[in-house]
């Protein structure tokens, strides 16, 4: 990967120090795995469609291999084995967010959080998304566990949500307290000697612990799910570097279109054009019955008016030593701090830092090209040497970044799309890493709602869920006006998170200073606090 400009002034943070990748991503290119004798890697080479050998004839497509499109070709093969399946792919498999994510498996931020959830939905509903968040994180880790797919689980390590002011600390309470009403389980509420204790920080003035969170490698999982739970299926065909290039379209009515498959067409609507692009091929169509969209925060068209794609920044250290990992604190749980943008921390498989998040940015054009930010990774590096400041000199081997699906109620969007037999899911709000796994279970049965397979107006426990085919969306508005909603918008949280950061360390600097002069000790200042720049927020380029 082209390594970025790095303009003067950024920090201290030098583009030469990074490891600036193949693919740019570490999952992909430092934590790659040894299996079986064969490397799970980008560059294996699957073949793009090619229409001298492959049929363009299918029962359904499905678009996109990150965890939503693996999970929806796995249940449709694993409920209909007699269905022809195709699968594609623009990239390689986990291109998008699926790999180049932070590896936080859980069930606590559908919604926001639990206290967001319970506001929003109330009781009733919010047990049912709750219950279905808690079985998605099960889910992945049963599936792990069943198919030995080795992507360095943390099983039982939690999620950690620590406070750094007395508001914050009635914020973690209040998630605990609802995270029991919403039948999870209520995990622990640390007070602020566990809480320094367990994470490092000194900053910390207490923490609640998610039980039912855990970690894992992003990458490792994706391709792992991709071998083990879908090729393992004789009629699953994959093809990758091959994008839709539009959005599917209804045949004409005189139009004959080639059946194949197990002749579900017969008793259904004129089949689905499908265009589709390769490099070597330009553009082709291959038609179906039905089309399912997994192209999340990637995706074009109409689904556009559903989400607002937003790029999320890491930077990994290089591996810490024994004396560095004890810095880190005595508990193994990563953690997401509780500012209005989250950051969020955690040790990987071999002992490096990882920190992710918060703050987030919104370019106009161009949503498929990687939007290195060295201002952004400065922030991150400023983040890590304020909660440790005495990690403030380690090295940072990588950074990059990857695309959430933002949306104004943090739900995620599933539904059907405009044509009879078109559904889609995407929009996890940067928490996709359980749900996505299961949101196959939802588009299947949908599907199968609509094949007549199951009775199409009895709602199943998936379909019956409160965001799927909701009847009201908060929609995305075109250009300027998104532009503008995010300066205004990301401006605000990133002003409240600044202050809030600034007020704490103020607070903490008067209190050093009056035990400094009681006590006759040199407290060494903490490094400044961090303040997401504004720097070319208004801008479309990669500052
Ligand atoms: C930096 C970052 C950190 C995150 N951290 C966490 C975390 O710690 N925990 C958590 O739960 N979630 C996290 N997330 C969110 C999580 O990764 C996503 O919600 C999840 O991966 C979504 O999976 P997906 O399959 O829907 O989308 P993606 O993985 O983005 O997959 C979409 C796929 O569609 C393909 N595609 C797009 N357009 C086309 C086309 N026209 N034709 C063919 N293929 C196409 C893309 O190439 C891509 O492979 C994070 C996301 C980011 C970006």
């Amino acid at each position: 990967m082209q390594p970025p400009e790095f303009p003067k002034g950024v920090g201290q943070l030098h583009r030469d120090d990074i490891n600036w990748t193949d693919t740019g991503v570490f999952w992909a290119d430092v934590c790659q795995t040894e299996e079986e004798g064969e490397v799970l890697s980008p560059r294996d080479h699957v073949p793009a469609f090619n229409p001298d050998k492959d049929s363009s004839s299918y029962d359904v497509v499905v678009v996109g291999a990150g965890y939503s499109g693996l999970s929806t070709a796995r249940e449709l093969a694993k409920a209909c084995p007699s269905l022809s399946i195709c699968l594609l792919e623009a990239d390689y498999c986990g291109y998008g967010a699926s790999a180049r994510n932070s590896g936080f498996l859980n069930a606590s931020c559908v919604y926001h959080d639990p206290h967001q959830l319970l506001k929003t939905l109330g009781v009733e509903k919010g047990k049912k998304v709750a219950e279905f968040a808690r079985s998605s994180v099960q889910n992945v880790k049963d599936m792990i566990e069943e198919n030995k797919i080795e992507c360095d689980l943390d099983k039982d390590c939690g999620i950690a949500y620590p406070a750094i002011d007395d508001a914050q600390m009635k914020h973690a309470k209040e998630m605990a307290k609802a995270a029991e009403m919403l039948g999870s389980p209520s995990g622990e509420i640390w007070d602020e000697a566990t809480a320094v204790e367990k994470l490092g920080s000194t900053l910390f003035k207490g923490a609640w612990l998610d039980p039912t969170g855990s970690h894992v490698n992003p990458f490792k999982l994706v391709r792992g799910l991709l071998k083990k739970t879908v090729l393992c299926h004789d009629n699953v065909n994959y093809f990758e570097h091959t994008r839709l290039a539009g959005y599917p379209r209804r045949a004409q009515k005189n139009k004959s279109t080639p059946v194949e498959g197990n002749g579900h067409s017969t008793s259904k609507p004129r089949r689905l054009l499908v265009p589709i692009e390769t490099k070597e091929r330009g553009q082709m169509e291959i038609n179906a019955d039905a089309v399912f969209l997994c192209t999340n925060a990637y995706s074009e068209g109409p689904l556009s008016k559903y989400y607002c794609p937003l790029h999320v920044y890491t930077i990994v250290t290089e591996p810490l030593s024994e004396k560095q990992l004890e810095l880190l604190g005595k508990g193994k749980a990563g953690w997401y701090s509780l500012h209005h943008i989250l950051f969020a921390f955690r040790r990987t498989a071999d002992n490096r830092l990882l920190v992710s998040s918060g703050d987030v940015r919104y370019y106009r054009k161009d949503k498929r090209h990687v939007r290195n930010s060295p201002h952004t990774y400065q922030f991150l590096r400023d983040a890590l040497a304020w909660f440790y400041p005495e990690l403030a000199n380690v090295a940072i081997s990588n950074a990059w970044e990857g695309v959430v699906a933002g949306n104004f109620d943090d739900q995620p969007t599933v539904g059907r799309g405009s044509h009879p037999y078109t559904y889609h899911a995407l929009g996890y709000a940067g928490h996709g890493v359980a749900l996505a796994n299961s949101i196959g279970k939802v588009l299947k049965d949908l599907y199968l709602q609509d094949t007549g397979e199951l009775p199409k107006d009895e709602a199943t426990k998936y379909t019956s869920l409160p965001f799927v085919c909701k009847k009201f969306y908060i929609l995305m508005p075109g250009e300027p006006f998104r532009k503008l909603i995010d300066i205004a918008y990301v401006n605000i949280l990133r002003w409240l998170d600044g202050f809030n950061n600034k007020r704490v360390a103020r607070a903490e600097r008067l209190e050093q200073a009056a035990l400094s002069e009681k006590e006759g000790l040199l407290i060494p200042p903490r490094p400044k606090a961090p303040w997401a720049t504004l720097a070319n927020c208004c801008n479309d380029k990669a500052d």
